[in-house]
């Protein structure tokens, strides 16, 4: 807790402005206060994420709010029940500004149940949709890093984050050469150095996919400081390119 503090302070202090690329926040209990408590802690904007019909209408209301951004979509655990709503995804990013994307869609072989030729077939309706629009997909992967990167080469997706990157250094920077994002979550592994020692700043967004795993847009503030040290960079510098790169990708 005091370490979040200090990197509290670290953020005002040196004026820098963060981005939180991922989180939820229709699934916090009040939205408006951690939106409130973000913005007070140098947190310049936020986008929340939709996966199913009912949390991607939810985040197109919350996208009203100043400096909050969405991206909607269906994600695997809906391609049962919400596919349907994929047809209607075009004509709501066509009218509203603050829907910057398409997300999170992908492919999630830890849902057993769902068939994984539905989600492939779900997953690459909603990539051309995307580029169509020409917006950025925010990519869900879980045990499926292999085919994802296949199916986003093979359909040419041009614009493209990989939310809560779950691949190795070698698959991070091969999506890197192709301008892709790399999304850091706020739980650090060796792994995940590995991924970001592979990495030139300028492929990398930071994301706290609160409140599923961070606690708040807040934690972003302390993976910056995690990235920082890895790339032996000032907690500023860093921040300053991550949150180019995150404001690049979705035109914010
Ligand atoms: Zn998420």
């Amino acid at each position: 807790m005091q370490e979040q503090v200090s990197y509290k302070i670290a953020s005002q202090e040196f004026g820098v402005e963060l981005i939180d690329a991922h989180c939820h926040l229709d699934l916090f209990e009040d939205y408006e206060i951690a939106i409130k408590d973000a913005r007070m802690a140098g947190i310049r904007a936020i986008i929340t994420s939709g996966g199913s019909r009912k949390s991607s209408l939810a985040s197109i209301k919350i996208a009203n709010e100043d400096n909050v951004f969405a991206v909607i979509g269906i994600d695997p655990q809906g391609y049962e029940n919400d596919a349907d709503f994929v047809s209607e995804i075009a004509k709501i990013i066509h009218s509203n500004k603050k829907i910057v994307g398409i997300g999170e869609i992908g492919l999630d072989y830890k849902l057993p149940k769902v068939d994984k030729e539905l989600q492939k077939k779900v997953f690459v309706e909603q990539i051309e949709i995307a580029k169509k629009l020409d917006v950025p997909i925010v990519v869900h992967s879980r045990g499926a890093i292999e085919d994802v990167i296949k199916i986003v080469q093979e359909f040419e997706v041009n614009k493209a984050m990989f939310h809560f990157f779950e691949g190795n250094e070698v698959q991070a920077k091969e999506l890197a050469e192709r301008g892709y994002l790399i999304s850091i979550p706020p739980i650090e592994s060796s792994r995940r150095k590995r991924v970001i020692n592979a990495l030139g700043l300028s492929s990398i967004a930071v994301e706290t996919d609160s409140p599923v795993v961070g606690k708040s847009p807040i934690d972003v503030i302390k993976t910056v400081g995690w990235i920082a040290e890895i790339k032996v960079s000032s907690f500023k510098d860093a921040a300053f390119v991550i949150t180019q790169n995150v404001k690049k990708l979705f035109s914010i």
